[in-house]
């Protein structure tokens, strides 16, 4: 029986996504790849809010990742984490040979435009990476507040981690100054995994020509160039169904459901997922920074989490144990993608029904 997903990514993908992955190849140097590639900037522009180029990349959201922090630091990257996911960045870059320092903070709290301003102040760091929202704690950071400060230090370039939260929450790319914001297929778009896309600013571009030591596969400038010079193709062979996929769901999310339309059927979902964990347990994070994509919940009452998944799987349904170090401490509800308040409403009757409630 398939269990119907609602942990936090890969999620449950429609139907009419799914078919679009098994459509017959077509040679990767033709328009037609040009064609879909370039639709597919162009709606990603919308989604993001930006006029930047759009890189594409077979690789998870951690390839681009990966690829950003190597390609785009001349000098030092500052990596600030609120969780797993904002140490990896670190991580990328030390084993890269990317000269870092990471800043951390306290699981459940923010990335703080103080820190972020106190860490630049130094003058000792060209980029900057920040979680926009930390899947394995559910957070979601003050980028607004963040974008104030990094007003003040025009010569850093700004990465963001938009993996679980982009097509989920609205991140307005060029207002807020972001030069890399990067997402994958398998989160809030929903796709299945296997394709990586970011925004790529002139100041990310002009940066990684003074980087010598890029890599191959994932030199976002490599990306950017064969961009330009082929009419929107891609290096190596790109993932054609991944693309063609892509290519339905954003028209979509953007020409049928409506981009303010899918943000607010998040924060709908993410409300009634609150008000129910706020009933029966805690929500993890700081709660004036709660994700709109999933609902980290304390488990205060001690329950098995790998019990309760059991039963949940035997009646076709799947959430999430903690993340890391959370990992019996916490579960996590996601409710992201084309989930519907009626398909949140589904799993929150069963867990009743199993827990008591
Ligand atoms: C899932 C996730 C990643 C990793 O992305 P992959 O596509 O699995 O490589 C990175 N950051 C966040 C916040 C995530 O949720």
């Amino acid at each position: 029986m398939h269990k119907k997903l609602f942990i936090p990514g890969p999620v449950e993908v429609r139907p009419d996504v799914l078919e679009k992955m098994s459509m017959p190849m077509i040679g990767h140097r033709s328009k037609d790849a040009s064609a879909i590639q370039r639709r597919i900037s162009d709606n990603l522009r919308k989604l993001f809010y930006t006029n930047n180029e759009i890189l594409l990349s077979t690789t998870s959201g951690s390839g681009l990742m990966e690829g950003a922090v190597r390609s785009c630091t001349a000098k030092r990257a500052a990596v600030f984490a609120v969780g797993a996911f904002g140490k990896r960045w670190y991580e990328m870059a030390t084993s890269n040979n990317v000269p870092a320092d990471l800043f951390e903070s306290e699981w459940g709290k923010p990335t703080t435009p103080e820190m972020v301003d106190e860490v630049l102040a130094t003058g000792k760091y060209d980029l900057i990476t920040v979680t926009h929202n930390e899947t394995s704690t559910g957070l979601m950071n003050p980028v607004d507040e963040i974008a104030e400060v990094m007003k003040k230090y025009p010569e850093v370039v700004w990465c963001l981690d938009a993996v679980s939260s982009a097509a989920g929450s609205k991140i307005e790319v060029d207002k807020l100054g972001v030069d890399i914001c990067i997402t994958s297929t398998q989160k809030a778009i929903g796709l299945p995994p296997g394709m990586a896309m970011c925004t790529f600013s002139e100041k990310a571009k002009l940066r990684a020509e003074k980087v010598e030591h890029r890599g191959t596969y994932l030199d976002l400038l490599a990306l950017y160039k064969y961009i330009q010079k082929k009419d929107y193709q891609y290096p190596s062979t790109p993932s054609l169904s991944h693309m063609f996929a892509l290519d339905y769901q954003l028209d979509r999310i953007i020409n049928v459901e409506g981009l303010e339309n899918r943000f607010q059927r998040h924060k709908e979902m993410a409300e009634v997922v609150r008000a129910w964990a706020r009933e029966h347990f805690e929500v993890f994070p700081d709660e004036k920074y709660l994700s709109n994509t999933l609902t980290n919940i304390k488990n205060t009452t001690d329950l098995s989490v790998a019990d309760l998944n059991k039963k949940l799987g035997e009646r076709g349904f799947q959430i999430s144990n903690g993340y890391g170090k959370l990992k019996d401490k916490t579960f996590r509800i996601a409710h992201m993608a084309d989930c519907q308040m009626e398909d949140i409403k589904e799993l929150l009757s069963v867990l009743d029904e199993i827990l008591g409630f």
